[in-house]
């Protein structure tokens, strides 16, 4: 089965793959249920910044394997994915930030630049699908 082959990896020893999209998938759907209660999830939005490594494919496939049998079963995974950047302390241009391209501003050269956005992780917002709690106020 994969699931059980999935989590045996996410105890042993850990080399990328989906071990990394499954844990994140775990705290988020602790997230939700905490912010959703009994109520049913019908899709899900996060944020996730370029810094996070994250795969959204892989996130995807470990959101439905994590919240199988759980009450956000079915619920839609909507992933944006936020590019990483950097702003310069000297010129004070933002440039975006890719694997290959390093830390220095592209404008000036300056290495006195910061990171500033890629490393979101952001529930964003959470559809709710719940036509049937409006009995409150009823007497
Ligand atoms: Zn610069």
């Amino acid at each position: 089965m994969v699931a059980a082959r999935l989590w045996n990896t996410s105890r042993g020893q850990v080399k990328g793959g989906e071990v990394h999209e499954v844990s994140l998938c775990r705290s988020l759907a602790a997230a939700v249920t905490r912010a959703a209660g009994e109520r049913r999830v019908e899709a899900v939005e996060v944020s996730i910044g370029g810094l996070r490594q994250v795969v959204p494919d892989a996130m995807a496939h470990a959101w439905t394997f994590v919240v199988r049998g759980t009450t956000l079963d079915g619920a839609a995974l909507r992933i944006t994915s936020i590019p990483a950047a950097i702003t310069c302390d000297d010129c004070g241009a933002t440039t975006e930030l890719g694997p290959e391209l390093g830390f220095d501003c592209r404008s000036c050269g300056s290495g006195h630049t910061r990171v500033t956005s890629g490393e979101e992780f952001t529930l964003t917002a959470i559809d709710i699908c719940d036509p049937a709690r409006v009995t409150k106020g009823e007497s």
